[in-house]
């Protein structure tokens, strides 16, 4: 029998939502639940640590922003398809979260008379990017961390890569892991979960996201029967570094930077004339595809053609003083000064809208379990997501529910018997199968026709039949899955191993994406169709559901909940 470890909650992912999870279960219980945080790499290592550009919150009513505004930019920026009911709760909640952190010791970047600053932002009407400098998400999660440690409830299991969430009689019941510096396979046993497991980037090629954002807690939630809510919808970043995919931040724009063509014309004019650079990214994205596409871009022998982010009139203080991380990326990447020269971009996968389908309080469908962060779809970004708005949701929820979670278990006994059905599963799973694949198919070849396949059929703008070109491959390659070798056969960090479970997840959630896509015959937000050019009020204003079964995602539709704004057409 594998070794069962019981705590009382167990947080799935220790980026900005686990993290801020973890904290808030340990504010309410006063220290007094036993909190598991795993994660599959070191704290710090977490994604999270990467959000750069800043965090949206209203904290200036008497300047001109209020709820009001924020909400009905997410829900105008959403294309309709936000749930209006969270949107709400999310803009009341987000400015406590920015004073949370305050007194928790952030160094928020700050005005001359010591007041927080913040920045414009893609689609906001008013600057609430909240910041510190460009590497917002390292002091958040840093905050976050210290924070945390002033409880001594909370065990870390870095580096313990999570396999399956088992649930018996329709509840919850613990998750399967492997440790990786062992190899030894563990339960852990809790009476509640939250999954915070981030985002699906890395099933493209050309992406923002770093190398561990596979999508596993979103497929784990999928093959234990909780839906996948409009995954369909996947965010391009209109500011991309040439040719890594490198994020950009949108502060670039934020703070004035302007975007140019072949020609030097600042071509946004053309597309969203009153908003310029700051337009949504969808519409940015879709903007700098068309220029490239009529000819009005920089060419290059790989195909990834580019425009210019042009920030030299910006000048080396505010450069230095606000997008210093960006200046150092571009002169070691790409050996490009902003400060004197424009830096080559163009659109990257960058966010997954879409996830876990949660309610406004992140409860999934099954008792026990709750999603947050980018992992979790409760229907705040729609179709598409404003800047700023994700690190945001991921405090807003990462409160919501590690509050409800601790609720829930102080309710509650530990749990008894240990889930003997689930765990033969996913310990058979493991070292009854994937282990013995001795087949003649690579993980590492699969993995990288996974990513072009993506790239090639699910970019900017779709069709019918590239995205059917695609499915037909994803359900070639999910095939040929079965028939890969491990070829690792031991236990001390199985990268082999790892990389077959990742690409396995990813297989998952890209047939899911890619079908949902297929079916969504109009263009809203981040699913722009070639052939089907607009939105469909009548038919599409509804979320797509991607349910498991064996054969592949069945799918249902639920409503969008609209309390206040009706869909108009969407203009900047
Ligand atoms: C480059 C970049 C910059 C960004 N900048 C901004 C910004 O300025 N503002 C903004 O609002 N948003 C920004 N975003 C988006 C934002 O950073 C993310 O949406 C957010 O950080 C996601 O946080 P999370 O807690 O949901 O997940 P993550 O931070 O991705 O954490 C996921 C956690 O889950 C764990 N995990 C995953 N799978 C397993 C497994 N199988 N077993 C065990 N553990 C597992 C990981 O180890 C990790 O700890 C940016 C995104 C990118 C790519």
């Amino acid at each position: 029998m594998s070794e069962i470890i019981t705590h009382d909650i167990l947080v799935l992912g220790s980026g900005l939502a686990g993290l801020r999870a973890a904290l808030e279960a340990s504010i309410i219980s006063k220290g007094g639940l036993d909190i598991a945080l795993v994660s599959k790499v070191q704290v710090m290592r977490s994604h999270s640590v990467a959000a750069e550009g800043g965090t949206a919150a209203v904290l200036r009513t008497e300047e001109g922003d209020s709820m009001e505004l924020h909400a009905w930019d997410t829900v105008k920026g959403s294309d309709f398809l936000a749930d209006q009911d969270v949107v709400d709760r999310f803009v009341k909640a987000s400015p406590g979260e920015i004073r949370h952190l305050e007194h928790w010791g952030i160094p928020w970047s700050r005005r001359p008379d010591g007041r927080i600053d913040q920045r414009p932002f893609g689609g906001h009407s008013y600057p609430r990017a909240t910041y510190a400098a460009d590497k917002t998400g390292f002091f958040e999660m840093q905050t976050l961390y210290d924070t945390l440690l002033r409880y001594q409830n909370t065990t870390r299991y870095d580096e313990w890569f999570v396999t399956s969430i088992l649930v018996e009689d329709g509840m919850f019941r613990g998750l399967s892991a492997i440790d990786l510096a062992t190899g030894e396979f563990h339960i852990i046993q809790g009476k509640a979960l939250i999954i915070a497991t981030g985002g699906a980037g890395r099933i493209s090629g050309f992406t923002t996201y770093s190398h561990a954002v596979t999508g596993d807690g979103i497929a784990m939630a999928y093959r234990a029967g909780i839906p996948l809510k409009d995954m369909e919808f996947v965010q391009f970043h209109p500011t991309g570094l040439i040719p890594t995919g490198i994020l950009m931040t949108e502060a670039c724009r934020g703070e004035g930077g302007y975007l140019r063509n072949s020609q030097g014309e600042r071509f946004m004019e053309q597309y969203a004339p009153s908003k310029m650079e700051v337009a949504p990214r969808d519409i940015v994205s879709r903007s700098i595809m068309t220029e490239l596409a009529e000819g009005r871009g920089f060419k290059r022998e790989d195909g990834l053609d580019y425009v210019h982010l042009d920030l030299t009139h910006l000048g080396a203080d505010k450069i230095n003083e606000r997008l210093g991380f960006i200046r150092e990326l571009a002169i070691k990447f790409v050996d490009v000064d902003p400060v004197h020269e424009p830096v080559p971009i163009r659109p990257v996968w960058h966010y997954t809208m879409g996830g876990i389908h949660t309610d406004i309080d992140g409860a999934t469908r099954v008792p026990g379990i709750w999603a947050a962060g980018e992992a979790a779809c409760v229907s705040l970004h729609g179709a598409n997501r404003l800047g700023s708005n994700s690190t945001a949701e991921c405090l807003v929820w990462g409160r919501i529910t590690g509050a409800r979670a601790a609720e829930y278990a102080l309710q509650r006994e530990k749990p008894s018997s240990p889930p003997a059905e689930s765990t033969a599963r996913a310990k058979d799973h493991i070292f009854g199968d994937l282990m013995k694949r001795d087949g003649n198919e690579s993980i590492y070849q699969i993995r990288k026709e996974l990513r072009n396949t993506i790239d090639r059929n699910m970019g900017v703008f779709r069709t019918a039949e590239k995205m059917q070109q695609g499915l037909d491959k994803i359900r070639e390659l999910k095939q040929r899955y079965r028939n890969i070798a491990v070829r690792d056969k031991s236990k001390v960090y199985n990268l082999d191993l790892m990389y077959a479970l990742e690409l396995g997840f990813m297989l998952d959630v890209a047939e899911v994406t890619t079908e949902g896509a297929l079916r969504r015959e109009e263009s809203r937000g981040g699913h722009a169709r070639l052939d089907f050019k607009t939105r469909d009020d009548d038919k599409w204003l509804k979320h797509t559901l991607a349910i498991y079964t064996p054969d592949g995602p069945k799918f249902d539709y639920s409503q969008v909940k609209i309390t206040t704004w009706e869909p108009v057409e969407r203009t900047y």
